[in-house]
């Protein structure tokens, strides 16, 4: 018998966990963490990984995890396992796919190429921490079999690199996960596309993400779209002639900063890059060359594909530059007199991360201007509405909101049939069908 259990993430944004199961084979898709990864200081003599398990952090799923050493926690380990496992990750936010390291060795991890890429330079880099799993590539489209499961991978558009919804079918149960969704980003063709191949497919579950539904407004400071952004990102450089911008991108969006770069070459500023995000870009775009900070290297291998600068050179002109800057390095705002600090979903992404206030501080010493240029990730309400009715599945499921009531009613009085899931539930294909 097919069944589906949602482990985590109904009312949360990220961490959202779904496993797929039948008697022979089980696929778990995304394996994030809850809410904000905090460092835990103090595990009570537990491991890290049976301390988030215990406190509910990492779900408590049996026979996936290395149990041995538990010693509090109760639960049946990998071994005694006879299920064919995968876990699918849509894409490498931390909330998608931050718990990959507590896995045994020999978990197969299948995640699309460009994701992998990105999560082997990240580590490479030191920006992302490795974990033991063994990771599987794959294109979209690809069909993949998991024992009688067959999980078939859609390219989509997040604010991050190789993002995928995943279409999944098993005995009696066809099951889409939308992963993170827009229709705002550089590929808003893919969205479209998908959600076509979901109409034609006929789902019984959708699963869909609903993180605008969290907020009454479109969050303050967000450009509608990626290209609005780049429009006054070139504004403003445009009507900048006396001063350095630094620029804080999020490391992941490799997208963003290569137009955001690309633009203000244009606008005639050289874009000077941290040593570590040039690695990131040369993996994606290796044939071009980079202007980079020379007090911003980790390695003393010469690379031909970098031009050096240094930042005395950059105090001569700063007019001529922008500084990519990421927070470690914010305190460089006191080499210039004054300046623009545009902030372009970079970390710390918000209010509720204590260096949020630190960097506001060290900027508002150096007189530089805080100046928000981001844009959303994740759908407006409307375009949710139009993708569930298009897709047209027996039952979609909000998840991936802190207001999963008020998608469900929205979704209910636009005539989507909707459903409230309950966490940890098991829930059969026949039940969901008929439900
Ligand atoms: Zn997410």
């Amino acid at each position: 018998m097919t069944t589906f259990q949602i482990w985590n993430g109904l009312n949360t944004i990220g961490g959202n966990i779904v496993e797929i199961r039948t008697e022979k084979a089980r696929v778990i898709c995304d394996f994030g963490l809850t809410g904000i990864g905090k460092v835990i200081e103090n595990t009570d003599g537990l491991s890290e990984m049976e301390y988030l398990i215990k406190h509910g952090f990492m779900p408590a799923i049996p026979e996936l995890y290395d149990t041995s050493a538990f010693q509090m926690v109760k639960l049946s380990s990998v071994k005694d396992s006879s299920l064919e496992t995968a876990i699918f990750i849509s894409h490498l936010h931390l909330d998608h796919m931050g718990l990959l390291k507590y896995l045994p060795a020999a978990t197969k991890v299948y995640l699309s190429e460009e994701t992998d890429k990105l999560y082997q330079t990240l580590v490479a880099v030191g920006e992302e921490e490795e974990s033991p799993v063994e990771c599987i590539t794959f294109k979209g489209n690809e069909k993949i079999e998991i024992g009688d499961i067959h999980v078939q991978p859609k390219l989509t558009d997040h604010d991050t690199i190789g993002a995928c919804a995943f279409f999944i079918e098993a005995p009696g149960l066809k099951l889409i996960h939308s992963g993170d969704v827009r229709l705002t980003g550089y590929y808003p063709e893919l969205v479209d596309k998908w959600v076509q191949e979901a109409a034609d497919w006929r789902p019984d579950v959708l699963l869909l993400e609903g993180t605008s539904f969290s907020f009454e407004e479109p969050k303050e400071s967000g450009y509608e779209s990626e290209t609005a952004l780049v429009e006054s990102w070139k504004k403003l450089l445009q009507s900048t002639m006396d001063q350095i911008i630094f620029y804080n991108p999020y490391i992941r969006n490799v997208d963003r900063l290569r137009k955001v770069s690309l633009a203000t070459e244009e606008c005639g500023r050289t874009f000077v890059f941290e040593e570590s995000y040039t690695q990131l870009m040369h993996a994606f775009y290796p044939n071009e060359t980079w202007t980079v900070l020379t007090e911003s290297a980790t390695s003393s291998q010469e690379q031909s594909d970098i031009k050096w600068i240094s930042l005395a050179e950059v105090q001569q002109h700063p007019e001529h530059y922008v500084l990519q800057n990421s927070f470690k390095n914010s305190e460089m705002v006191s080499a210039f007199e004054k300046g623009i600090y545009a902030h372009s979903n970079g970390e710390p992404l918000g209010d509720y991360d204590s260096n949020y206030a630190v960097l506001l501080d060290t900027l508002a010493a150096s007189q530089f201007e805080f100046l928000p240029i981001g844009a959303s990730g994740h759908a407006a309400q409307e375009d949710l509405i139009r993708i569930a009715k298009k897709v047209q599945a027996k039952q979609t499921i909000p998840w991936h909101t802190f207001e999963p009531e008020k998608m469900y009613q929205r979704f209910m009085a636009e005539g989507v049939p909707a459903f409230l899931a309950e966490k940890g539930k098991v829930y059969s294909a026949a039940e969901i069908r008929h439900n």
